[in-house]
C-alpha cells in the first residue's frame, strides 16, 4: 500500500476560532465562486468540535443524498423527529444554500434539548459529539425487522453476524462488528465474542512517528489477558489467563478511526504528538477481516478532524464519489500529528468480488 510521505499538505484546513464568530470569510478565498457543499459554519462559542464533525458528516456523500433527496422524512420517528429535521436543515443549507457560511444554531439546539452539556459554550469531545449524533440520526430514522438474532448456522460461530432488528441509514453506512476470539492458555477452550462498532478508537504505538498501519496492527494483534483481566473458563471452571484477538466480522461501508492521542500516566494525562502517515486512497483492511468475509474493501479518504491544542478543526477532501469542487481535493498524503479522527469511505468501484 501507498504511504505517502512527501507532500503532505492537506488543501482545505481550518483553524478554530475559541471566540464566536459571526461569519468568519477567509480574504484569499473572498472572491472565489461558491462552490456547493464547500460552505463555512458559524462558530457559536466553542462549537469547533460540533463544526468539524458537521462537516466531516457534510462529506459523506450517501449520508448527503439520503437527507437531501427528502428520503429521511418517510423515515422519521414522530416523537424523536427534532435533531434529524434540523440536521436535515444543515445538510441542505450546506450543500444548497446561496451562503458561504451557514449557523447550526438550530441543530445546536435541538440536541442541546436532549444533551444540555452541548448548550455550554465550553469545548467537547469531537469523537463523543459524533457517536451522539449519530445515535439520535439512528433513534430517529430506525425501522424495526422481524428477524432472528444471528446469522444461519452453516455460517462458522465465529464469523455469525449479529443481526439488529433495527436498521437505519447510519446503521447501514456506519456500522461494523468485530468477533473476538478467547483462548483460555490452560484448556486452549475457544469461545467467541461478537461487538457492534461505529467508530474504531486505535491506540498509537509510538511517540514520535509511525502509520495506520502500524495503529491498525497494535489493534488486531493478539493481546494476553493476565491479572485482574482473566476470564472465566467455562471448561476449567476457574479464571484463567487467555488470549484474544479481533478480527472485523462486518465491514462498514464508511469507517471512522479514532486515534488514542491522550494517554494516561497515573493521574497525568498527556497528550501523544506522534506523527501519523496515512494513505488518502485505497487503505486496505483485508488483513484485519474475518477470511470468510473477506471481499478486500479499498476504503479512500473522506474526512479528518484535527485538534489543535484542545481544540478540533477541520481538514476535509473528496473521494471518487463526492463530487465536490476541486479545490477541497487532497492532495499528497496524510502526515499529521493533530489528527485525532480519520473517516473513509469504501470506494464502491474499487469493491471486488467475495473470494470465498
Ligand atoms: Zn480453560
Amino acid at each position: 500500500m501507498a504511504d505517502f510521505r512527501t507532500g503532505t499538505e492537506l488543501v482545505t484546513s481550518s483553524e478554530c476560532a475559541d471566540h464566536y464568530d459571526p461569519c468568519p470569510v477567509n480574504e484569499a478565498e473572498e472572491n472565489q465562486p461558491h462552490l456547493q457543499g464547500v460552505t463555512g459554519l458559524r462558530n457559536l462559542g466553542n462549537t469547533c468540535y460540533m463544526n468539524a464533525i458537521l462537516q466531516c458528516l457534510c462529506s459523506i456523500s450517501p449520508l448527503v443524498e439520503y437527507f437531501l433527496s427528502g428520503k429521511y422524512i418517510n423515515a422519521l420517528q414522530k416523537d424523536c423527529s427534532e435533531v434529524a429535521t434540523a440536521f436535515a436543515y444543515v445538510m441542505t443549507d450546506m450543500w444548497l444554500g446561496d451562503s458561504d457560511c451557514v449557523s447550526p444554531e438550530i441543530f445546536r439546539s435541538a440536541l442541546g434539548n436532549l444533551y444540555p452539556v452541548f448548550m455550554k459554550k465550553t469545548q467537547q469531545d469531537a469523537q463523543e459529539f459524533l457517536i451522539y449524533v449519530l445515535n439520535e440520526l439512528h433513534e430517529a430514522l430506525k425501522k424495526y425487522h422481524q428477524r432472528k438474532a444471528y446469522e444461519k448456522r452453516s455460517i462458522p460461530r465465529c464469523c455469525r453476524k449479529m443481526i439488529a432488528n433495527e436498521s437505519s441509514i447510519i446503521t447501514r453506512l456506519f456500522e461494523g462488528q468485530l468477533s473476538y476470539s478467547i483462548v483460555c492458555l490452560k484448556c486452549e477452550n475457544c469461545t467467541y465474542k461478537n461487538e457492534v462498532f461505529t467508530i474504531i478508537s486505535l491506540p498509537i504505538p509510538s511517540e514520535y512517528e509511525c502509520s495506520l498501519q502500524d495503529c491498525l496492527q497494535c489493534f488486531f494483534q493478539q493481546d494476553t489477558l493476565t491479572w485482574n483481566n482473566q476470564i472465566h473458563c467455562s471448561f476449567c471452571e476457574t479464571k484463567q489467563e487467555a488470549a484474544v484477538r479481533a478480527t472485523i466480522s462486518k465491514v462498514p461501508k464508511t469507517i471512522v478511526f479514532h486515534l488514542k492521542r491522550f494517554d494516561i500516566l497515573g493521574t497525568m494525562k498527556r497528550k501523544l504528538r506522534t506523527d501519523i502517515h496515512y494513505p488518502l486512497t485505497n487503505l486496505d483492511l483485508t488483513p484485519y477481516i474475518c477470511p470468510i468475509f473477506r471481499k478486500h474493501p479499498k476504503y479512500n479518504l473522506c474526512a479528518v478532524v484535527e485538534l489543535s491544542g484542545w481544540n478540533p478543526s477541520i481538514s476535509r477532501g473528496q473521494g471518487e464519489t463526492d463530487g465536490r469542487g476541486s479545490h477541497s481535493r487532497w492532495t499528497g498524503g496524510g502526515l499529521t500529528s493533530r489528527t485525532t479522527l480519520v473517516i473513509w469511505m469504501v470506494a464502491t468501484t474499487l469493491l471486488s468480488p467475495r473470494t470465498q
